[in-house]
């Protein structure tokens, strides 16, 4: 099912949602204290717009409730995991708003923790060390309708398996050789449950623990006890963690833990004409599809950062999808919407044109500058107003001028030769003249203001034909201006066999020298504008001076896509 734009519900959905309800039922209950939650990356990639939607449940239930969100990070598998990413989490994470629950936490923060515990269950006969290969491992495992067969390891005895896990530990072992794993049922119906492993050897130093360990815990025997251990509540994560409830909760009962959490799953967020995977990102960045995980075509948070997009239009976008317990595909229109919506209402307009045509006005004076008035922004009077040098000599858009006589108004509601069109926030004009050059192209308009019309109706027989926006030639300033298109141009680039790569959107980016009015360029980074009758603009994060500037396209003003 895709949820698009149309079907989307306007309202926001934070106030009722599966999630929130149990909750609420528990806090009524006075089932806890306080409720607790978590966001648990795992730093092996850039957070993504579905780490924006779980952030924004996890940190938003708990402020809800009046309760703490931890930020922990699930860093049990080190060779895949990095320092640089454990630093943009974070960062992304309060870009977003939210603040997390005293120090940042690490998984490996409780190694120790977890290795006494995984000796309990050694001395509870409820865990062995397993030799089998992993390939024979598999073949034990059965399938979902098959039972599993019992390892040969698995009667080994409380000693010898003490024995053998320290040995692990010490390094005696190679990777591969054995691992640690529960001893639960190897017939279970539920295939997490067939003697899961706890521990494997991998030699490799670790982002925060460095070379201290060369066991590292599986996922499911970390994620419950660090829950645990830190107090959570409401252990929430997606869908695909099901089947493992009844594991998690298996550990919880058999370790003497110091509190118990419950899990709930909800549906994971995927748009369609993105990518929703940090190794499939990963992979664009490694291939050099994009610039870096924080390029402004990536549906990372750092990328959409970057691209423009607001803190405020993210959640926004998240409450307009509703929590649900089924996996289902949104329509990025949605959030594009969203992003428009909140620009709309809040960025300062300016004036940018992106293929400048000469234009002469030839009854104002050479060296003459009347200086417009406009306001920053229609209806939010306390944003300002700025100031537009009018000038003899300005610049249009290419696009915003025809000879063609013949179009009708309706059709091109811009300057025609012989006709008249409203320059935004000025005089009415009239083409008079153009002028070309060897090859035929147009090089210059040459037309006549009429007076008395700033900010004045058009005088009877003047029928202006639209508003065309311009800037002064003189004082204007030249821009880097970096269009931006989707990423994808196939809806689900993950679904067919010839691999999302397939898919690529090749025209996803054209730069071009623009010319901007002055007042929207001594700004600082990350500010945000519209470009009247262009879309929305952020001037770069990084690239971006006065004396330099750069700006993004964050979105177009209506969605060119649409019925594509
Ligand atoms: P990926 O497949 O991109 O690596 P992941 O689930 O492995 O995603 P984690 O770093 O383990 O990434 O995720 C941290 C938290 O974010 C988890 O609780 C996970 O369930 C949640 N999360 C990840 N992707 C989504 C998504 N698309 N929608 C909602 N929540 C998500
Ligand atoms: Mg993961």
């Amino acid at each position: 099912m895709t949820i698009s734009e149309s079907k989307a519900p306007n309202e926001s959905k934070t106030s009722s949602n599966f999630i929130r309800n149990i909750i609420e039922e528990d806090v009524k209950n006075n089932k806890q204290k306080k409720v607790v939650t978590r966001f648990p990356p795992e730093p092996n990639g850039y957070l993504h717009i579905g780490h924006a939607r779980a952030i924004w449940l996890n940190f938003g239930m708990a402020k809800a409730f009046g309760g703490e969100c931890n930020l922990r990070f699930d860093d049990t598998n080190p060779e895949k995991e990095d320092q640089e990413y454990v630093d943009a989490i974070k960062e992304d994470v309060k870009w977003l708003g939210y603040e997390w629950s005293g120090d940042v936490k690490y998984a490996s923060d409780y190694f120790d923790q977890f290795y006494a515990w995984a000796l309990d269950l050694i001395k509870a006969g409820k865990a062995y060390v397993c030799d089998l290969s992993a390939e024979d491992a598999s073949k034990y495992k059965g399938w979902a309708t098959k039972p599993g067969k019992e390892s040969p390891y698995r009667d080994r005895s409380v000693e010898e398996n003490l024995e053998l896990i320290e040995k692990m530990r010490a390094g005696e072992f190679d990777e591969g050789a054995c691992v640690l794993r529960a001893k639960i049922n190897m017939a279970s119906p539920n295939m997490s449950l067939r003697d899961p492993t706890m521990y494997r050897i991998r030699k490799a130093s670790h982002h925060q623990t460095g070379d201290k360990w060369c066991i590292y815990p599986n996922y499911d025997f970390a994620h419950g006890q660090e829950d645990s251990i830190e107090g959570v509540t409401h252990s929430i994560c997606t869908l695909e963690f099901q089947n493992n409830r009844p594991l998690y909760e298996w550990y919880l009962e058999n370790l003497p833990v110091p509190s118990v959490p419950h899990q709930y799953e909800f549906g994971r967020l995927n748009l369609n004409y993105t990518i929703t995977s940090k190794r499939k990102l990963k992979q664009l960045v490694d291939e050099g599809c994009v610039n870096g995980w924080d390029d402004p075509r990536m549906p990372t948070v750092s990328g959409m950062r970057r691209r423009g997009y607001t803190p405020e239009s993210l959640k926004t976008f998240c409450d307009m999808v509703p929590v649900s317990k089924s996996n289902s595909v949104i329509d990025v229109a949605l959030l594009e919407r969203a992003i428009r919506d909140d620009l709309n209402e809040s960025a300062p307009r300016a004036m940018c044109v992106m293929n400048p045509l000469k234009l002469v006005i030839t009854n104002l004076p050479e060296g003459e500058i009347e200086e417009m008035v406009a306001p920053a922004h229609p209806n939010k009077p306390e944003l300002g107003e700025r100031k537009l040098p009018f000038t003899r000599e300005i610049l249009i858009d290419k696009n915003d001028f025809t000879e063609d006589t013949t179009l009708s108004r309706k059709k091109f509601k811009r300057l025609v030769l012989g006709e008249w069109v409203r320059l935004r926030g000025a005089y009415i004009i009239k083409a008079d003249e153009v002028i070309k050059g060897a090859s035929g192209d147009i090089i210059q308009v040459n037309a006549s203001l009429v007076p008395g019309t700033v900010g004045n109706d058009a005088p009877e027989g003047i029928r202006p034909r639209g508003v065309i926006h311009w800037v002064s030639a003189g004082h204007g300033i030249a821009a880097e201006v970096r269009l931006y298109d989707r990423l994808f141009n196939h809806a689900e680039p993950d679904k067919g066999e010839e691999g999302f790569m397939a898919h690529v959107n090749t025209d996803n980016l054209t730069v071009i020298n623009a010319v901007i009015e002055p007042s929207a360029v001594a700004c600082e980074p990350e500010s945000r504008f519209q470009f009247e009758r262009e879309g929305y603009f952020v001037a770069d994060r990084y690239d971006h001076s006065a004396e330099n500037p750069v700006f993004n396209r964050t979105i177009s003003l209506r969605d060119t896509w649409a019925g594509k």
